[in-house]
């Protein structure tokens, strides 16, 4: 349920409120916007008798039930667009974003080159897996630690901003000391003792829509890490399992951006490449992207894709990362937006 307070209340009046819904089992998530202060209160038992009673408290002005089965994520909890700060950048504001990069960090010269191509096209985050999801045990998994370095000495040397990958529980602490942005793979998009691992650090947290994951399964998998006491979560589709994919990977549900945008406040974007598979539907599929409402997109490149040890045939050159980047910019300004 959600308490809607009064402008200009004293701090004790919203604490009284407070209390009451915590002697009652509940959890509270504030949030504070420039006109009203919102108490979100999850997790205690429903009543008629104690939302008549909050009612009748000083400085409430009404109390709604969220009927979605998520609460913190919900637009009814949060009416403005969540932004969220990563180092001098905004992610869910006018300005769009682009997460650009290998799919694995395959060595330090690999990764240096591409953050270089990166940094050249004005795009302001790299992207690259440490830690890989492979469906085979024999395939790369990803040089660990010493990708994060790399990725590390990637951002020292261009002052790039870095996503990468969270597998394991074990390791949040580790990659949370190197990433700018956690991202929860779309395999581990249900892990929820991951999520819940994620939720512990200050750190924005990419979330890729699982495999075969309803949205509604997707924004409870944010709400688990919402709950948990991190609220700066981003969703993003990476596409979806269906019953062709002959001519590309996944089936990218372009759909479910303005979907998400209605029932959440958080900002959402689209991955072209692991949407399509192929590296010549990325870009119409970016283009889209950005047409639709995304407030980022993450894309793959690399600077031999021929020789890339995964996803080489969904990599962009170089080349048509920058035309890329033209045509989106272009897209950007119809929709009243930057890159
Ligand atoms: C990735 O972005 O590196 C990745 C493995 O993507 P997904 O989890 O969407 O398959
Ligand atoms: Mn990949």
């Amino acid at each position: 349920m959600i308490i809607v307070m009064k402008n200009g209340l004293q701090e004790e009046t919203i604490q009284k409120v407070v209390e009451r819904l915590r002697e009652n089992g509940y959890q509270i998530h504030q949030s504070r916007g420039v006109e009203k202060v919102l108490l979100g209160a999850v997790g205690g038992e429903k009543s008629d008798y104690l939302k008549s009673a909050l009612e009748t408290m000083d400085g409430v002005e009404k109390v709604i039930s969220i009927l979605a089965p998520y609460k913190l994520a919900s637009r009814e909890f949060k009416q403005e667009n969540t932004i969220i700060k990563v180092g001098n950048l905004s992610l869910g504001g006018e300005q769009i974003q682009v997460m650009a990069g290998p799919c694995a960090v395959e060595s330090r010269e690999q990764l240096l080159e591409i953050a270089a191509i990166v940094q050249e096209n004005g795009v302001r985050i790299l992207r690259g897996g440490a830690y890989k999801p492979r469906t085979s045990p024999y395939a790369f998994q990803g040089l660990e630690e010493k990708g994060l370095q790399y990725l590390a000495e990637a951002r020292e040397k261009t002052g790039l901003y870095i996503v990468t990958e969270v597998m394991d529980t074990r390791k949040v602490e580790l990659v949370a000391e190197y990433a700018d942005i956690l991202q929860i793979g779309a395999r581990n998009m249900q892990n929820f003792p991951l999520l819940m691992e994620v939720a512990k650090h200050n750190k924005p947290v990419l979330l890729k829509r699982g495999l075969s994951s309803t949205i509604e399964e997707w924004i409870m998998a944010a709400e688990y890490i919402m709950l948990h006491g991190n609220h700066q979560v981003m969703l993003c589709e990476r596409g979806i399992r269906s019953f062709d994919s002959t001519y590309s990977r996944n089936v990218l549900d372009l759909s479910a951006v303005p979907i998400l945008k209605k029932l959440t406040h958080l900002p959402v974007i689209v991955d072209p490449s692991h949407g399509t598979g192929k590296w010549h539907l990325v870009a119409p599929l970016a283009r889209a992207g950005v047409a639709v409402g995304a407030d980022g997109l993450i894309i793959e490149i690399h600077n031999h894709p021929e020789k890339a040890v995964c996803d080489g045939p969904q990599c962009l050159k170089p080349q048509n990362f920058r035309n890329l980047l033209q045509e989106i910019k272009q897209i950007a300004t119809v929709m009243g937006r930057t890159i």
